[in-house]
């Protein structure tokens, strides 16, 4: 509802991302998201429009774009099916430790095939006993000879079994805690390394969430990031940069559950007027409205302060995540709600929306993990 000045190139880009989205992904969403099923088609269509490479340098074959037009692109991507954009945001998650840590030989062998979305990435770093604990992980890296070791299972892996390279966080020295991980490029053929089960989700049925086994997994020594000892840092600043896009997913799921949910209370007729009429059913979207557009413009201002150059943002990036999460989930409660039992019918999309929105709040670290950070970063900014 508020108008927003965006660049020309953030026109572009969001009309770019709709038709996509008009084309590619509403005529099938409810399908996917019915037989829990993957499907290519959008995921081509965002690699033949570029969209991909949103976020790779342009030295290396992308765009060169920031994190504001990567929320873009994934804010209007779950307008029509937030299962497509976390398939598509995850495949970022696992792009980002390459741009921001990546060497030269990395970055010339991995990016140009990122950019053109011939490699679909992952990141691995949740294990079954490492939540959010993350520093309680297991899968080690042991070296020998000219190759890391790998073994481990990595759990609820986004992009499992389709993405073509994984970035994997692994133990090198259990004695350092902290600094005992490394980040690691698996890939997907690498001996040693099997994709487990698919699990069965409430929502976001359309991404592929999967256990990636490593079993005496040998990865070449060139194929570790950065330094050893740096893997939580690489993870954690991978995470700062993506969590905004969370943020955006929550601002197209919302959109779309605010727009359904408005015009069948505008039409659906009880007690002989359109139920919008009624103060306790206007109100809700007056709230509904505000809480969107606040979430909104948090998400956007962060995004905007970390491609200004903004040096220490993970409690801003926090911030927009779980503020902008939360909303989303108030938001489709209350569009089910307003909808009555036509929002809890499975024919109708507001109940998809509303299972989607559930799982912003728990990945990409829970939202009590997010006040965490926020606490923490705000007792240093007020000394
Ligand atoms: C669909 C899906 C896709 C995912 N994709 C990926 C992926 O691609 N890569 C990846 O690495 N991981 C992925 N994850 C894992 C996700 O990041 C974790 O689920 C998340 O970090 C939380 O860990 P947990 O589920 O083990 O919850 P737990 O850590 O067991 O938490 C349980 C509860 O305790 C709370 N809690 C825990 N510790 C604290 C604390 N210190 N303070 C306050 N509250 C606390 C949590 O907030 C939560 O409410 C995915 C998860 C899902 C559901």
């Amino acid at each position: 509802m508020l108008g927003y000045a965006f660049t020309e190139r953030e026109k572009i880009l969001i009309d770019l991302v709709k038709k996509i989205g008009e084309e590619y992904i509403q005529p099938r969403a409810l399908e996917w998201d019915e037989r829990e099923a993957y499907d290519p088609l959008p995921i081509k269509a965002l690699a033949d429009a570029d969209l991909f490479g949103l976020i790779v340098p342009e030295e290396y074959g992308g765009l060169g774009w920031g994190v504001k037009e990567m929320c873009l692109a994934v804010e209007w991507l779950s307008y029509f099916c937030a299962g497509v954009s976390t398939t598509y945001a995850a495949s970022f998650l696992g792009a980002y430790p390459i741009i921001l840590f990546g060497n030269k030989a990395q970055k010339e062998r991995y990016l140009p095939l990122i950019a053109k979305g011939r490699y679909l990435c992952a990141f691995a770093l949740t294990e079954p006993q490492a939540g959010s604990d993350a520093f309680a992980i297991k899968t080690s890296a042991k070296l020998q000879g000219d190759y890391y070791v790998l073994n481990g299972v990595k759990q609820w892996i986004t992009n499992g079994g389709i993405a073509d390279i994984y970035i994997v966080i692994a133990l090198t020295d259990p004695t350092k805690g902290s600094r005992g991980a490394s980040a690691f490029i698996v890939e997907k053929d690498d001996p040693g390394f099997v994709v487990g089960k698919k699990e069965k989700k409430l929502g976001l049925r359309a991404s592929l969430t999967t256990d990636l086994i490593f079993n005496d997994c040998k990865v070449p020594k060139d194929r570790l990031i950065g330094k050893e000892g740096t893997g939580f840092l690489v993870a954690l600043k991978t995470l700062d940069y993506a969590r905004c896009g969370a943020g955006a997913q929550a601002l197209g799921i919302a959109q779309a559950a605010l727009e359904i949910s408005l015009r069948h209370a505008k039409r659906r007729i009880q007690f002989g007027q359109p139920v919008y009429n009624f103060q306790a059913v206007s109100h809700t979207f007056a709230e509904m409205i505000m809480r969107l557009e606040s979430a909104r413009a948090l998400v956007y201002q962060v995004a905007s302060s970390i491609d200004s150059g903004a040096k220490d943002f993970s409690g801003a990036s926090a911030m927009a995540k779980c503020y902008a999460t939360d909303q989303a989930m108030w938001i489709t409660e209350r569009a089910i709600q307003m909808m009555g039992g036509y929002g809890y019918m499975r024919d109708y999309p507001v109940q998809k929306l509303f299972r989607d929105a559930k799982c912003l709040q728990i990945y990409e670290g829970t939202n009590e993990i997010q006040k965490n950070i926020i606490a923490r970063e705000l007792a240093k900014f007020y000394k």
